[in-house]
């Protein structure tokens, strides 16, 4: 899995991943247990569909899980349909060549620990994970931050592996939908002083904690990686062309707007 996205972050973003000695593992203490690097499709284990069980009879009939899976659905349908930052990066996919189409394109699925969503490469998908996304409003942040990578990924092939890749696309992700001015004022990572220095600051950390969660990385190095593609990923804000700060309705000017395409085979 290229990205994912945790519970915690519900409010806006990703929560840590506490990883140490080349093992993956999450703050709530639920460890991946494959060796090497799986890119953290351990946290999707529906992803993995050879394992999927035949459902018995009684099995096929509704259950817990079949209506949480329904109020997954219902709630990627209203975000598809009312929510502007949704709505914007399904267009913005659209005109790059890549429609989204919500039964081929995005799946409700169990996931483990407290992973709220992610965007796989292989199949085009993206997963909102149905036990922990419980409200429409963290739907629609966690369906318009995969739906970014998935944008990044048809707009210039991203290479999820490649770390760097990686690293950019969830420094767009962070900075467009997780590091309002508000939210960050709120974590206490901005003040009323050094406010772009702070907004920088929960951008990294937001980075950071995504890329973590999905990689056998340490932190030192994940560090350094954000560091060095930081500047260029920051300012490249498309589709929005500009920060998605809440409340300022600027996610419905933006396709409008002449946009500056970036080109992720700078980064290699
Ligand atoms: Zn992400």
């Amino acid at each position: 899995m290229a990205a994912s996205s945790k519970s915690t972050e519900t409010k806006e973003s990703q929560a840590n991943t506490v990883k140490e000695n080349n093992t993956s593992s999450s703050d709530s203490g639920i460890t991946n247990p494959k060796d090497g690097e799986d890119f953290g499709y351990f946290f999707f284990p529906e992803r993995d569909r050879l394992k999927k069980q035949e459902k018995s009879f009684l099995s096929k009939l509704w259950n817990r899980e079949d209506i949480t899976n329904f109020k997954c659905k219902a709630n990627v349908l209203s975000c598809m349909k009312s929510n502007d930052k949704v709505k914007l990066m399904v267009t913005a996919l659209e005109s790059h060549g890549c429609p989204v189409e919500l039964d081929r394109h995005i799946s409700c699925e169990m996931c483990r620990d407290r992973v709220n969503g992610g965007f796989d490469p292989k199949s085009m998908q993206v997963v909102i994970c149905q036990n922990n996304v419980h409200t429409q409003d963290v739907c629609c942040n966690v369906l318009a931050h995969e739906l970014l990578h998935a944008f990044d990924y048809c707009r210039a092939k991203v290479n999820f592996e490649n770390l760097r890749h990686l690293a950019c696309s969830e420094i767009r992700a962070a900075n467009m939908f997780h590091c309002s001015l508000g939210a960050a004022m709120s974590s206490g990572e901005a003040s009323l002083f050094h406010v772009k220095e702070r907004h920088q600051l929960c951008v990294k950390n937001k980075a950071l904690q995504s890329m973590r969660l999905v990689r056998n990385v340490t932190e030192f190095e994940a560090m350094m990686v954000i560091d060095d593609v930081f500047d260029k990923c920051y300012n490249d804000t498309e589709p929005f062309g500009r920060r998605c700060f809440k409340n300022l309705g600027r996610a419905k000017r933006a396709l409008n707007e002449s946009r500056n395409y970036y080109d992720f085979s700078d980064i290699d």
